[in-house]
C-alpha cells in the first residue's frame, strides 16, 4: 500500500525491563534489569532498521548503567534519544528533589554513553498527572525540549481527563518552554479512549487501530505509538517472586497473563502500520507540526 498520508506519526520505545518492574510493583524491591531487555530491544532495533523507521527511545537510567552497549547501538542507528526515569518509579511516589535527581542522573549517563543529547522525556507509567505537573518545570530546567507523558483521558492509574489532545508548548514560570506531545486518544461514545500504544495497541484488532489513525489524522493529529521492547518477547520466563502469599500470587498470575496476551502479533502489527503510514521521531514530528501553522491549534 502507498504511503499517501501526509501526517507523520510518532514511533517511540520505552526501554525498560519487564522483570525488574514486577519486583518493584509487587514487592517494592529494586533488582537489576534482566538480559532479556537487551534481546527484546535488539529485536525492535532490527524491525525499525528493516522498515526504515526512526524512533524516539526513552531509556531508563538503570538500563544504560547495566547495558551501555545497547545505548550505543540505539544511538548508532540514528534514533532520537530520551529519558524514561532512572528506575521505573512513578513520579507521584517521588518528591520534586528526588525526581530532579533521578532524571538528571539518567540524562547525564545516557548522554555520556551515546555522545549526544537526550532531550526528550516520557514519565514512567504516564505519571505526569494533575498532582505532578510540577515535573514539567523540572524538565524545562534540566534542558529537555520535548515531553510525551500526559495521557488525556480518565485512566484508572493515570491520565488528565481534560488535557489537550494535541501538541502544545508548556511554559515554565521563568518563561522557558518545552513541547508537550500527549498520548493519542480518540472520542467514542462520548468519552476519550487510549488507542495507539502498549497494551491498547496490542489488544485492539488492526482495523480498530487503523480507524483510530484515520480519525486522528482527520483532526490534524499525529498518532503517537509507543512500545515496550518486552512486548515482542513471546516466550518470557516469568519466575514467581519470593515469599508471595496466595492472594498476591493470584494477582501476579492474572497480571502476567494479561501482559503476555497477543505478544506474538506485536511485530507483525507494527510492520503493517509502518507499511501504511509514515513514522518518525518526536523531534521530527514536532518540527513538521510547528512549520505548518494550521496544525498548531
Ligand atoms: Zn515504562
Amino acid at each position: 500500500m502507498m504511503k499517501t498520508d501526509t501526517i507523520v506519526n510518532v514511533m517511540s520505545v520505552d526501554v525498560e525491563d519487564y522483570h525488574d518492574q514486577l519486583a518493584l510493583d509487587f514487592q517494592d524491591r529494586i533488582v537489576p534489569p534482566a538480559e532479556e531487555a537487551v534481546r527484546a530491544t535488539d529485536r525492535v532495533l532490527e524491525l525499525l532498521a528493516e522498515c526504515r523507521v526512526q524512533a524516539t527511545f526513552f531509556i531508563l537510567g538503570e538500563i544504560a548503567e547495566h547495558f551501555p552497549d545497547l545505548v550505543r547501538r540505539i544511538a548508532a542507528q540514528g534514533h532520537h534519544l530520551g529519558i524514561h526515569g532512572y528506575y521505573h518509579l512513578h513520579i507521584y511516589r517521588q518528591s520534586p528533589p528526588q525526581f530532579r535527581q533521578s532524571i538528571e542522573r539518567a540524562k547525564k549517563l545516557v548522554e555520556d554513553i551515546a555522545g549526544r543529547t537526550a532531550d526528550a522525556h516520557r514519565a514512567v507509567a504516564f505519571s505526569i498527572v494533575e498532582s505532578t505537573l510540577w515535573a514539567l518545570d523540572i524538565l524545562v530546567d534540566l534542558g529537555f525540549k520535548y515531553d510525551s507523558s500526559i495521557y488525556p483521558f480518565q485512566g484508572r492509574r493515570y491520565g488528565i481527563p481534560a488535557g489537550s489532545r494535541g501538541l502544545y508548548q508548556y511554559r515554565a514560570a521563568d518563561g522557558r518552554t518545552l513541547w508537550e506531545l500527549p498520548m493519542s486518544t480518540v472520542t467514542w461514545l462520548g468519552r476519550r479512549w487510549p488507542v495507539c500504544g502498549g497494551g491498547y495497541l496490542r489488544h485492539f484488532p488492526l482495523w480498530l487501530t487503523d480507524s483510530a489513525f484515520r480519525r486522528l489524522h482527520a483532526e490534524g493529529l499525529p498518532a503517537v505509538v509507543y512500545l515496550h521492547p518486552y512486548e515482542v518477547i513471546t516466550d518470557p520466563v516469568i519466575e514467581p517472586l519470593p515469599g508471595m502469599g496466595l492472594k498476591q500470587r493470584l494477582s501476579y498470575a492474572f497480571f502476567n497473563y494479561h501482559q503476555r496476551l497477543w505478544r506474538k502479533h506485536t511485530l507483525s502489527k507494527l510492520r503493517r502500520l509502518f507499511s501504511r503510514y509514515p513514522f518518525s521521531t518526536i523531534e521530527q514530528v514536532v518540527a513538521d507540526l510547528t512549520s505548518d501553522p494550521a496544525a498548531r491549534s
